[in-house]
This record gives structure tokens, sequence and C-alpha cells, in this order.
């Protein structure tokens, strides 16, 4: 069964030099924050996805969980209500560990949320499931989505992001070599790393871990990439000749993940990575979010000024995606 993306977010975003930002390589950033608003950053490319394969089964409740500011929860909300399906969210933690931002917006667009202890995490596949058995009792049929989307079919929106990426390069003539993103549940990187590999590898893309160290994503990478493999006809759709046990071989090789930027962990901000969102947003006028974009961003100018053993060493035009995150600042009261 081959899955054709809904039309969800505004595509194709924008990629644009960084002039006033100095740096001794040429960047350029990929406006994935530009996607929409409330369906915004890179969850609504993997939403895209997601709800078509969810309508073509015939779902009528979707259920997700992620943390209490979840951009992802937020979006899929959002999604579910432009498709007139029913949502329930699962956050970790309680009404009051978190307040505005994503949060404020789940209220408005009136969901049910189930607050999950995040001792609780471990399990929050199970607590779904037992909450898709009620609703299956009323006859309705559900759709769970993991945390962040990063699953088989929710990697597709980052495949054809890949495309977009390559069909700029044709259209301008510029060559980026080098494509860097956030890496928070993995689904972004997978799809940009197996669009590459569709596409001829023309570039070397590389993740910044934001919350888990390195090893911990490239395993759970190479898990969601092999998901993805088994959606033949989704793969065809984009890359008729493709070679896919070429490709799954390939998954077992090393990925570009990057230790070093994550701090204390997840949504946990440092002053290194506020203070570089300070800087590009006193240079550029662009926004980073302290969760995600602000650490992967601050991390891809570490290696840059790095002298020794930098993974940008050969690396000249460097792409940066901006997956977006903006109502999560919102909910910090204190930046550090
Ligand atoms: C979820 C998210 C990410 C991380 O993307 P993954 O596909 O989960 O690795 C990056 N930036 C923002 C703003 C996000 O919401």
């Amino acid at each position: 069964m081959q899955i054709n993306p809904q039309k969800l977010g505004n595509f194709p975003t924008p990629i644009e030099p960084l002039e006033r930002l100095k740096t001794s390589k040429n960047l350029y950033i990929k406006r994935d924050d530009y996607s929409g608003m409330e369906l915004s950053g890179n969850k609504v490319r993997k939403l895209e996805y997601v709800m078509s394969e969810a309508i073509q089964n015939g779902a009528q409740v979707i259920l997700t969980a992620g943390a209490i500011q979840s951009n992802h929860c937020r979006a899929t909300a959002a999604a579910c209500r432009k498709l007139g399906l029913a949502c329930h969210l699962f956050l970790f933690g309680d009404q009051a560990s978190g307040q505005g931002g994503n949060l404020l917006l789940d209220h408005l667009l009136g969901v049910p949320i189930t607050y999950v202890d995040p001792q609780d995490y471990d399990k929050y596949l199970e607590i779904m499931h037992d909450q898709a058995k009620v609703y299956q009792q009323e006859g309705k049929k559900t759709a769970i989505v993991p945390i962040g989307a990063s699953y088989g079919i929710g990697n597709f929106g980052y495949i054809k992001a890949y495309k977009e990426i390559i069909a700029w390069e044709e259209a301008t003539g510029k060559h980026l070599d080098t494509i860097v993103c956030t890496v928070g549940s993995g689904g972004t990187f997978a799809g940009l790393w197996l669009g590459n590999m569709i596409y001829g590898k023309k570039h070397k893309v590389i993740g910044i871990a934001i919350a888990s160290d390195a090893d911990t994503y490239k395993k759970r990478i190479r898990e969601i990439l092999k998901e993805t493999l088994k959606y033949d006809h989704t793969l065809k759709s984009f890359q008729p000749d493709i070679n896919i046990s070429a490709i799954a071989q390939e998954i077992d090789q090393d990925f570009i993940v990057l230790d070093g930027y994550q701090g204390k962990g997840y949504a946990i901000p440092y002053e290194a990575s506020i203070k570089r969102i300070q800087m590009v947003a006193q240079t550029e006028g662009i926004i980073f979010d302290p969760v995600y974009t602000g650490k992967a961003f601050h991390g891809m100018m570490c290696e840059i000024e790095k002298e020794h053993d930098s993974a940008l060493l050969s690396s000249k035009n460097i792409l940066f995606i901006h997956t977006g995150g903006l109502f999560g600042a919102f909910s910090f009261e204190k930046w550090f």
C-alpha cells in the first residue's frame, strides 16, 4: 500500500543564507519553522504521512505521547482537528509542571489529556494501548503514534524534505555538502539520511544529540529506518529503481550523531546554548528554541569553531534545518 502525504504544511520551506553570522563556512538554513503555525516545525512533515496512513486504516482516534511541552503533541492535536479526527494526548508530568506554550495550545485545541508520571516512561506505550482499548470498546478505530512520530511512516516526512533540498540545489546551481539537524527522537535524522541514500549520497548528514547519548540515538535510528524500509511501495513512489536491500545493509554502518551538546538532558538549557540563541537572534533575527534547535545550532557552531577533531572539518557549505519549537520557548519563565 502506497501512502501519499496529506497536505498539512506549507512546502517547500525556504532555504536562506546566514549572511551576517561570520564563520569560516558558508551557512544556510532551511526554515522548517515556517512550515505552518499551529501545524509547524518538523512534526508537520511527519504528520502528513502519519495521518494519511491512519486515515487509510480507518482510524477515528489518534493517540500520541510526549513531554509536557511537546511540539509533536500540539501539532498532532491541531492536525486531528483539521482532519476531523479525535485525538488523545499522553503528556509526561502533571498540569502543574508546565504552563503556557504548547500546553496552552493543547487546551485551546481541547483534546483530552492524560498526564503520565515521568517515572512510567518505559510503560507509556502500554498506557496508550489500555486507553485505545477503551475507545475500541466504544466501536472506534484507533491509531497509536509513538513519541515524536519517529517511526516507520513518520520518517517519510524528511525524505520529502531531502527532495526539496536537492531541488533547491538544482534550481540555484549551489551545492550544500553537509546537512545538520537536531536529534530529539531520531525521525528527522532518519528521514534525511534515507533521502540521501535514495538520491545518490550527495551529502554528509550530521545529527546533534539534544537529550540522550549518541549511541542510544544511533540504535533507535537503526530501528526506525528498518521500519521505514518495509514501506516498499511508498519508497518506490520516491524512487522507482530504489535498491532497498542495498540500503538495508548500509543501516548497520555508523551514523554521524554528535555527543557533547545535550547539557544536563532533555529540555534543560545551559548557558552557552542560551548565549548562542541570543547571538543568532541579534545577528540574524532568527529565534531558536531552548529545547532542540538552540542546542543543535550551538553544537554545530562549536564544531565549526573547533581547531581539532571537528565533525565539520571537510564541510564548506552547510545547511542547518530549523525544525521549529518556538512555542516551547514561551513555557520557560527563566532561561537560565
Ligand atoms: C521534535 C523536535 C525535534 C527533534 O526531531 P526528531 O525527529 O524527534 O529527532 C527538533 N526540533 C524541534 C523543534 C522539535 O519539536
